[in-house]
């Protein structure tokens, strides 16, 4: 048997990719050793459209959205089980500056239903500290990543297309008709290891930064908001009292530990939001896979034609991988020209230094 695609890594990228090539017809097999902290394991999950503190809409939202929306919605009639939340995320203004500043950025309009409603004072919840009002922004929400992955990876493993092991450099033979791994034969394949792709030597030329992210979950009492809250952490319902918080950002000290430091900065920020009393019930940590110019790492190697990435989702993997997924497998099948932005050849420089 030739399979079309090898995919090493089933994290939200590999997964999102296996899928979509699935479904265009073509052979996958996938390689993924199981790493419960993983990035996708421990993310949120969440999809903003306007995040950052610029007010500044996400780079191609009009584009990922709606792709991302018809994609999660086709898993869960797949799998019969709710995967994707739509909620509304309160976003809260820190200061009256900066409610100011999204005042002149908001008068030319043009936001559409990103803008659900701009309040100038508290909205009223009680125990909740929006004393300058925030903007509440529609067509967001939270995936329930680990659930979707476990359901792929399961899928796969009962149809004999999962080895859920570590892959092994020693054993990749590259040739002229594609790869040889162990006894696997393909045409192609593709690295969606995530921020382990720093030990690949055949992308780890590329300007992967590893970031350290920790998130906690914690119970509170009485508390049971309909939309998401955001101000300096997001604050996301998650049913039957429980808040997931996140995140934080390090890029100085990425290891994998949960840290002391981390939860005092997430717990203080939640404080900030709210006065509901609370109790943390899990912390984890994990390493997103970010690069200096905020844009996937997508594309070709550029002296072995069988071998291509498809990684650096950053913080943003729910919302762009589905619609870049289906945009590469496009690419890969000679359909369509890759998008520059996320092309690797941007870094060719490093590759030749
Ligand atoms: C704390 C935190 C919060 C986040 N919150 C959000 C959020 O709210 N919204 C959002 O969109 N994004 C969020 N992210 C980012 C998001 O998690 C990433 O963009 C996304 O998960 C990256 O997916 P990935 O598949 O590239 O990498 P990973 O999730 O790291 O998956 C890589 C997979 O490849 C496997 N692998 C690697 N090397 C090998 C090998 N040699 N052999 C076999 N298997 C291998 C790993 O075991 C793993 O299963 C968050 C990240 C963190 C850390």
């Amino acid at each position: 048997m030739i399979y079309d695609f090898i995919v090493v890594g089933h994290g939200l990228a590999g997964a999102i990719l296996a899928y979509t090539l699935r479904k265009k017809g073509h052979q996958v097999m996938v390689i993924d050793e199981p790493k419960p902290n993983s990035a996708s394991n421990v993310a949120a999950g969440l999809l903003n459209p306007l995040a950052g503190k610029r007010f500044a809409k996400s780079w191609m939202a009009d584009e990922f959205i709606p792709f991302a929306d018809a994609f999660y919605d086709e898993l869960e009639r797949r799998f019969q089980k709710p995967l994707f939340y739509h909620k509304p995320i309160y976003k809260i203004f820190s200061s009256i500056e900066e409610q100011n500043n999204w005042m002149a950025k908001s008068a030319g309009g043009g936001w559409g239903d990103y803008i659900q409603d701009t309040y100038t004072q508290s909205k009223g919840e009680p125990a909740v500290h929006d004393e300058n009002g925030g903007i509440m922004i529609g067509r967001g929400g939270y995936l329930q990543v680990s659930e979707m992955l476990f359901l792929l990876a399961q899928e796969l493993q009962e149809l004999g297309l999962l080895l859920p092991e570590r892959f092994e450099m020693t054993h990749l033979q590259l040739d002229k008709e594609g790869v040889r791994y162990k006894h696997l034969v393909a045409k192609h394949l593709v690295f969606c290891e995530g921020y382990q792709v720093i030990h690949n030597p055949y992308f780890k030329w590329l300007p992967l930064q590893p970031t350290k992210g920790e998130v906690l979950e914690v119970k509170a009492d009485n508390f049971a908001p309909e939309c998401i809250y955001n101000k300096a952490v997001y604050v996301v319902p998650v049913g039957e009292g429980r808040f997931k918080i996140g995140a934080t950002y390090n890029w100085r000290q990425p290891d994998e530990q949960v840290s002391r430091e981390g939860e005092q900065e997430l717990t203080e920020r939640f404080e900030q939001i709210t006065s509901h009393t609370y109790s943390v019930l899990e912390h984890w940590a994990g390493i997103r896979p970010a690069v200096r110019d905020r844009r996937p790492l997508v594309g070709v190697h550029p002296e072995h034609a069988q071998l291509s990435i498809f990684n650096g989702m950053g913080s943003k993997g729910v919302m762009m991988a589905p619609y870049l997924a289906d945009h590469y497998a496009a690419y890969l099948a000679g359909q369509a020209e890759l998008l520059p932005g996320v092309n690797i050849s941007r870094y060719l420089s490093l590759y030749y230094e």
